[in-house]
Formats: C-alpha cells, structure tokens, sequence
C-alpha cells in the first residue's frame, strides 16, 4: 500500500519537476514568518521592556542595542510594524503557496486522467471482454478525483510538517525543556490513537466498494431501462438504489465520527496537559509567569498542527484504496497494451500515432491456420482447429447457428483478439503486432449493435475521416441506402443523433454506420449481421451496393439470413467452432446432405410458414 503512495508521489514529481522543491521553500519561508511572527511578538514586547520574561526571554544584545536606540513610544511602533509586516509577508505568500498548490494538483490530475484514459483506449480487445465499462467511468471520476484530493493533503501534510518542525525549532530555542515535554505528550497521544488510522483506512475500502457498485448498478439499470419499464421493476431498483445511498451516507457519516472522535480526543488532551503544566510550573516549579504565556503560545501554537497531522493521516488512509484502484488499472492497461512499442510514459503520443498508420495494401488472401481460440475462464475452445482462406476483392460469408463462433473468428481476423495457436497470414505473411494496426486501418467495420456519437451525422461520419467532402459523404450515404432519409430529416446531415438526439430505427442506424465504414475507402469490408435490422427493400439496395463493390473491395458478411449472401462468392459453415464445410455458395447449397443445405431449407421452411 506505502508503494502505491511512493509511486504517486514520484509521479508527482516527475509531473511537475523543480516547481515541487519550490513550493516546499515556500513553506519553509512561511513557517518561518508565522513562527517569528507570534512567537516573537512576546519576547519581543519583554525586550523593550513591555513586561519581564525573566530567564525564558531571548538574549539578542545587538536587537536589544538596535533597539534601545530609539525612544520607548518608537520600540513599540518598531515592534509592532514589524509584527505587521512579517504577518502581512506571511499572508501574502500562503496565498502564493496555496495558489501554486492548486496548479501542481490540477496538472497532476490532468496528467493522470490522460494517462488512464488514453491507457484504456490502447488496451487490447481482450482486456475489456474481462471488465465492465461502468468500472472505467468509477475510476475515471471518483477514485481518480480521491487520488487527486489524496495527493492534496499529502502536499498539506507535506506543508504542516515543515511548519511544524520550524515551530519546534523555534520553541526549542526559546524553551528546550518545555517544547520537549509538548513533544512527547504530542507523540505519545500518536502512538495511542494509531488504531484510528487503519480504521479509517477500513472505511476507505468500504467506500470504494460502494461506489464501485453504485456506478456498476445505475449503468447497468439506465441501460436496461426499457426492460425496467416494461417489466414494471421500478420500485425493486428504487429500493436497491435507497439501500445504496443509505449505504454510502454511513460510510461518510462513519468517517466523520472517527475523524472527529480523534479531533476530540486532542482536543481534551490538550486541555489536560495545558491545565497539569499550569499547575506543576506554577506549585512545583515555581516559574513566573511570562513563562507560562510562552508555554501557553507554544502549546496552542504546535498542539494544533498534531491535530490537523492525525487528522490528514486518516484521510490520507482513507483514501488509499483510491490509489491502489487507480494504480491496478494502470498495471493491467500496461500488461494488456494493444502494442507493446512505443513510449510507456507517454501512451497518448502512441495513440495518435495510431491515427497516422497507413493502411495496409492488401492484394491476395486472408489465411488462417490451425487457429485455436478460447476466452479468458472458458475451458472449452470457441474456435477449434479453424483453417480457411478467404481470398481477396470477393465477398466471403460466414454462416452458422448462433454461438457457432462466427464472431469470434471475425474478431481474429480483424486482429482484436490473438489465436492462442495456429496463425493468420495476411498476403502470406503473419498478421504480426507491426502490422496490427495498418491491417486494422484498411478495415471498415460495422457490427450487429451499431454505435452512433450524440452529434450530428456530419459529425459522425467525419469522426473516421475528418477532411471527407460533402460530396465524399453524400457518396457514401448514397451507397448505404440511407441519402434519402437523411435529406429528409429536419436538418439533413446536422441532424443530432445518438443517445439524446433523434431517435433512429435500427436499419438506419445501420446504414448510417455502413456509410461511415465506406467513407474510410477500406480494402475490407466486414458487416457483421449488418443487415439483420434491414427491411428487405433497403436490403436490396445494399446488396446492390455491395455487388457494385464486388471485385474492387474484400467483403466479409456474418449473416443469419440466408438470403442475403445468395450472391457471395465464397461460404465458411461454422458449427460448434469448427468449419465443416467451405466453398462456393452454388457448391454448398447443392449438396443435399450438408449442414448449409439443411440450414438453408430450416430458413426456408421458416419462411414458409
Ligand atoms: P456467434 O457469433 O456465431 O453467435 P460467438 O463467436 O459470439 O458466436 O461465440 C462463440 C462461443 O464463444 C460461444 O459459445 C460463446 O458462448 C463464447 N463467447 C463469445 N464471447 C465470449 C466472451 N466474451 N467470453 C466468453 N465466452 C464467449
């Protein structure tokens, strides 16, 4: 757990450079002014002769003869100007320091906020079939907003211990015995409320996991709205949700109680030693008292800067689980990086060099080779000693029963995922981390859910090309069916879609997606069940489309209707991870005891009823 701290605040430093040994001068500047500031102003007054301090007073001769040089109305106005000053000075740079704080703070959160996100954004396909996107969006909000309160108050902490070691050394000088003897109770009282801070460190865990289930059930129940709504489930989640926040509003409420029960604790304490030093100094020891205001402005002067370090301990402690959340992340996108080159430190610049691969110039065949694949917790093989070719600039169809592993062999083949064994050549040569991305480039891809941004179409069709033409985009929507509907709308290619914007039906929702994937110009085109939410007079336009890119472009197509791959030059025939038949789809379909047939004569029977 101390590593994690270690690490961020190494972190720290390495984000923000020479500014950090600044501020820590600064504080040093501070504490010194606060310190000479108040503690001086008494000793001060008994060295004009205010009032006698007896032997606890400061022996300065030269301050004293500077001093006596002046009438004793002008020692005064001395002592007291400069008193202004110093506080003023004081003042004036804590404003500075806090000010500085709050730059280092936001620039430290800023840089973590980009490296998650874009760490994320470069983890591999496989990484995130193992984890909830609602785990992302905690993280990304309110852990990473603890780390960033947590490395606050460490820099608090950070000032408080300057300021307070300043403030011994000055208590020292002016009495040694009696700062010792604060110091000790001060430690003592530490060692005895140590328990607090691994309580306070249990409730920090517990306020992870609370969030964490909270972010986790309001995606989770906003995305199934529809389910919620239609199954009439509302007041069961109101419930859960009502336990949730009950939930939370203890866990805070639980940290208040102990942060304060030690608060308290101090505070009593204080009042004891003050009261028992009172009392030995003045019926044992016999000290006057000026010595005693100075044990008075010692005690109230240091006793509070142990509090507010208990204090910081426990919200430091607290917030530990932040750290060590935002730092797990970090591990797993760093051991599950898409590509493994490139600058560790600077995973942005990596995923903007992404952008400037050039796509790869494709010519002859896709091979795979003894492909074996199986998820990540799963026993059984979803795709088992898988060969098969697809040759280029034709249209191959994958067929198969639902779970037949039709799109795990396409995410192979896009590269998303690795073949535990056997290999994918591309033009003959393996499909390689190196070329992984310009392979990737040369895609168009649109899959069975089809995702558009909440922008307008403009927007989301330049999203994969930023320079496309207004007549680049009209070609594509032309080509995907969809020009017509769009010239319809209220404000044509500015209409705002997407979650908030206008409500698409699906087949045009993934026509819009196909017009985005052809603006790429890709060498392959892979429509994932692309046109299962088509109408059958908008899946003949785009089969027409697709037979006008027949011979130009690699088309790939997962289809459950058969129908619609009448015209593919090529069929795969998946079942249970396997290919058991592969040809041509006159071929296929003509022989009468094969699995395409009899898939081919179920669908028609089903459409005959
Ligand atoms: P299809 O596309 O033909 O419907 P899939 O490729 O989606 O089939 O699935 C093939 C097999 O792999 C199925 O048995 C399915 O349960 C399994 N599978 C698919 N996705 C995952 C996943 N993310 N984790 C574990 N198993 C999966």
């Amino acid at each position: 757990m101390k590593s994690e701290l270690h690490y961020f605040m190494r972190k720290l430093h390495h984000t923000t450079g020479p500014v950090l040994y600044w501020n820590v001068l600064g504080m040093v500047c501070i504490g010194l002014m606060e310190g000479i500031g108040i503690y001086m102003l008494v000793p001060m007054l008994s060295l004009i002769g205010i009032f006698d301090m007896g032997s606890s007073g400061i022996h300065l001769p030269w301050l004293s003869n500077f001093l006596h040089q002046f009438s004793q109305h002008n020692q005064l106005m001395l002592v007291l100007f400069t008193f202004v000053l110093i506080v003023s000075g004081q003042a004036w740079m804590q404003r500075l320091q806090t000010m500085r704080n709050v730059r280092i703070q936001q620039q430290f959160i800023r840089t973590l906020r980009m490296e998650a996100y874009s760490a994320i954004l470069m983890a591999k396909w496989s990484f995130f079939l193992q984890k909830r996107k609602s785990d992302f969006n905690h993280i990304l909000t309110t852990e990473l907003a603890r780390v960033s309160q947590g490395t606050s108050i460490l820099l608090q902490m950070a000032a408080s211990l300057v300021f307070t070691a300043i403030q011994i050394g000055l208590a020292f000088w002016l009495s040694a015995r009696l700062t010792a003897l604060v110091l000790v109770c001060g430690l003592v009282l530490f060692f005895l409320l140590r328990t607090f801070v691994k309580r306070a460190k249990r409730i920090g865990d517990q306020t992870t996991e609370f969030s964490q289930a909270y972010y986790n059930g309001i995606t989770e129940h906003f995305n199934g709205i529809k389910d919620i709504k239609s199954n009439m489930l509302e007041h069961s989640h109101i419930h859960w949700f009502d336990r949730m926040c009950r939930q939370i509003e203890r866990n805070v409420v639980q940290f208040s109680q102990l942060n304060t029960g030690t608060q308290l604790i101090h505070r009593v304490s204080a009042a004891f030693i003050i009261a028992a030093f009172i009392y030995l100094s003045l019926r044992v020891m016999s000290v006057p008292p000026a010595s005693l205001l100075l044990i008075i402005l010692i005690f109230s002067r240091l006793w509070p800067r142990f509090t507010a370090i208990q204090s910081n301990l426990e919200y430091i402690s607290s917030m530990l689980p932040a750290f060590r959340i935002v730092r797990e992340l970090q591990v797993q996108t760093e051991n599950s990086r898409e590509i493994s080159e490139g600058n560790a430190e600077e995973p942005q610049s990596a995923a903007t060099s992404a952008y400037a691969v050039e796509p790869m110039d494709f010519k002859e065949s896709i091979r795979c080779q003894d492909i074996y694949y199986r998820y990540e917790g799963n026993d059984s093989y979803s795709l088992f000693n898988v060969c098969a070719s697809i040759p280029a600039k034709s249209m191959t169809a994958i067929v198969g029963k639902s779970g037949a592993g039709k799109s795990t062999f396409i995410d192979l083949i896009m590269g998303l995922m690795r073949p535990e064994s056997g290999s994918i050549q591309i033009d003959g040569k393996p499909l390689t981390e190196e070329r992984l991305l310009s392979w990737r480039s040369s895609i168009g891809y649109v899959s069975q859910d089809p995702f558009l941004f909440h922008t307008s179409i403009r927007e989301n069709l330049r999203l994969v090309d930023p320079d496309a033409s207004e007549e680049q985009m009209w070609r594509a929507l032309q080509f995907s069916a969809s020009a017509l509907f769009v010239r319809r709308l209220p404000q044509g290619m500015d209409t705002i879609i997407g979650d908030r914007g206008l409500r698409l039906s699906g087949g045009e929702r993934q026509r819009l997606v196909l017009a985005r994937a052809m603006l790429r110009n890709p060498s392959v085109l892979v429509l994932d069940e692309a046109t299962s939410a088509l109408d059958s007079e908008n899946e003949q336009y785009i089969h027409e489309a697709l037979e006008r890119l027949k011979g130009h472009v690699t088309i790939i197509v997962i289809a459950h209707r058969l129908s619609t791959i009448r015209t593919a030059d090529r069929v795969i025939v998946l079942e249970e991870g396997r290919v058991i038949q592969e040809g041509g789809y006159q071929q296929l379909s003509a022989d009468p005891v094969g699995t395409f047939s009899r898939l081919l004569n179920m669908q028609a029977g089903a459409a005959g009823q």
